[in-house]
């Protein structure tokens, strides 16, 4: 389904072909093959430096957030913690967090 082309000359990423999950491929009438390319003008992935100062960054920011606000802050997923996770990842802190919002509240 998915394969990694970390090379030089090749000016994709990684090649991903999603039919390839799928228990029966002949039920599937067509497919889309996809191309992930470096160098978007959004960034997608958190980058730990060495000094840890992105890290920090974040701490910082979710120190003044916290500060904002009479509710307690909860923060999840990729974006919130600037953690490089997985989507499965993703949605069990999503879970656990429903959870533990629900034991408190
Ligand atoms: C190129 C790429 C390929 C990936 N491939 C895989 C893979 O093959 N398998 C896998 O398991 N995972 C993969 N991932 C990782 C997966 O996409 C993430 O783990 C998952 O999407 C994280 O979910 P999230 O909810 O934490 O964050 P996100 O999905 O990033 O959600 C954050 C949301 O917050 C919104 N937002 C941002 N700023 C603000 C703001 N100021 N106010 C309000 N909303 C805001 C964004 O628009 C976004 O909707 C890939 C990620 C990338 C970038």
């Amino acid at each position: 389904m998915v394969v990694n082309e970390p090379d030089l000359a090749v000016p994709w990423t990684r090649t991903i072909e999603t039919k390839w999950a799928l228990e029966k491929l002949h039920d599937v009438p067509g497919t889309i093959v996809l191309r992930e390319y470096p160098g978007a003008a959004a960034k997608h992935y958190p980058v730990p430096d060495s000094a840890g100062r992105n890290k920090a960054l974040q701490a910082a920011y979710e120190a003044k957030l916290a500060a904002c606000t009479r509710n307690p802050l909860v923060a999840a997923g990729r974006l919130a913690t600037y953690s490089y996770i997985n989507m499965d990842q993703a949605v069990r802190q999503g879970l656990d967090t429903a959870h533990r919002i629900a034991r408190t509240a």
